[in-house]
């Protein structure tokens, strides 16, 4: 469903009406295509309680280097860097404060390194013309790489107001730029269309070998699309009994990136919801997704150095009216993800995380009544609903080989959404 008050906006006559009207004015993001592969402009790096540099220009980006504070005084630091170069990034461009992990044996530290949280989260939400601001806790300079790049590019145009822990760890260092997935085999649950569609084709045009998984019903679209992908297609329900041994079966080869997307709604208030409308959501969108993730593990069908992302949602996170059942179990994927996520890559070598959307732009959520669908895409500090583009960009990053590092996060796709962030 097309947003056409975006389009409006994007009109001389349009943004001069809406900012008479005191109305919304959702900035044009910039996108990951190949002919803009990276933000145009400088990154500025700065360093909070060392001196600003005094002529700035119009930074694409800014990284803030906030790892030393230590105290409340250290925080002043933060202020006088960024106090002076906030006005001028460019529109589109890109805040990423790098803080430490806080410090259960000192206070003064944990209270400022804390403080960044509040402070990112506030920015990203005052700093407008689809800027994003957006903090990566490291301990681990290098093996921060691979998630800063993707922070600084277009690729993270919808990613805001985000808190990123990046522990220590090397990645193979033997990673094709251009396609960093070759010779790995994706498989995506639930891609014939909508979000699973997309992260199926930005992991093809990354490298990987697709396996296009969806329900028989879908069959011919899956297929179409595998066909385009040079990749192949899975026609089956996820919620068989069997699931996991059937795609160890197909896989011989073991899977590389295995991404749970694969998901439906059943929407109604709990006094109103039969029970079969709670158990089909549970049962597609967190049973299936822990069977399979164990029948695959048991099968050892999960390669070394492998990636599983799985698909939350901010309603699992805040709360959504009419979604009991959706949200628990989008919660349960939460859940599944903190407690598997140091087993899995301490035994097997692979990282478990999660996206968590937002509104996006899909057949799901055009079903959603007009008023709730414009407050849904509104209700963010973009503006806007982002597209499937958008998690399957941030999908990309976590199955990247050189994302070791980044392991039991939930990471939302949401634009900042008012909703829980
Ligand atoms: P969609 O309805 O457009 O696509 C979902 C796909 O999953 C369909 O192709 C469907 O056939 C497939 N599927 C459903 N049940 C299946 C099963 N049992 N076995 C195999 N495949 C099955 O949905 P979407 O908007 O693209 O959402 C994708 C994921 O993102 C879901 O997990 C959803 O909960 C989540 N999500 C979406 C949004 C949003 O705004 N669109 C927001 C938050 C989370």
């Amino acid at each position: 469903m097309a947003d056409r008050y975006l389009r409006f906006t994007g009109t001389a006559p349009g943004r001069f009406l809406t900012r008479r009207l005191g109305l919304p004015q959702p900035a044009e993001l910039i996108r990951w295509s190949p002919e803009r592969a990276s933000l145009q402009g400088e990154v500025l790096h700065l360093t909070a309680g060392k001196p600003a540099p005094t002529a700035v220009g119009h930074p694409s980006a800014v990284v803030l280097d906030a790892t030393g504070v230590r105290d409340v005084e250290g925080l002043a630091g933060v202020h006088a860097a960024l106090h002076p170069v906030v006005r001028s990034v460019a529109a589109s461009g890109r805040i990423v404060v790098l803080g430490a992990p806080l410090d259960a044996a000192d206070h003064h530290q944990a209270a400022a390194q804390q403080a960044l949280e509040g402070f990112t989260r506030s920015l990203g939400k005052e700093i407008g013309r689809g800027r994003t601001v957006n903090l990566v806790r490291l301990t681990d300079r290098a093996a921060a790489e691979s998630t800063l790049r993707f922070l600084l590019s277009p690729k993270s145009a919808y990613v805001s107001g985000q808190v990123i822990e990046v522990t220590e760890g090397s990645g193979p260092t033997d990673i094709d730029g251009e396609r960093p997935l070759a010779g790995r085999t994706a498989l995506v649950t639930g891609a014939a269309r909508g979000i699973g569609a997309a992260v199926a084709e930005t992991l093809a045009r990354d490298g990987a070998h697709v396996v296009v998984l969806d329900v028989p019903q879908a069959e011919a679209e899956a297929r179409e699309l595998a066909r385009r992908l040079g990749g192949s297609a899975l026609a089956l329900d996820i919620t068989a009994a069997d699931a996991g041994e059937r795609i160890a079966a197909e896989l011989a080869d073991g899977i590389d990136v295995l991404v749970h997307n694969a998901g439906i709604t059943r929407d109604r208030r709990l006094v109103n919801m039969p029970a079969d409308r709670w158990s089909s959501v549970l049962d597609v969108n967190l049973a299936s997704v822990l069977r399979t993730t164990d029948a695959l593990f048991a099968a050892k069908a999960i390669n070394e150095n492998g990636r599983i992302i799985a698909t939350a949602s901010i309603a699992g996170l805040a709360g959504n009216a009419g979604q009991t059942n959706y949200g628990a179990s989008k919660a349960g994927v939460v859940g599944l993800v903190h407690s598997l996520a140091p087993r899995a890559l301490a035994e097997h070598g692979v990282t478990v995380n999660a996206v968590a959307p937002g509104f996006i732009e899909t057949k799901m959520t055009a079903a959603v009544p007009l008023f709730i669908r414009e407050a849904g895409r509104r209700m963010n500090s973009l503006a806007q609903g982002g597209l499937p583009i958008d998690v399957a960009e941030t999908t990309a990053w976590l199955a990247h080989p050189a994302s070791g590092a980044v392991n039991g996060q939930v990471v939302r796709v949401c634009g900042q959404s008012l909703l829980g962030a």
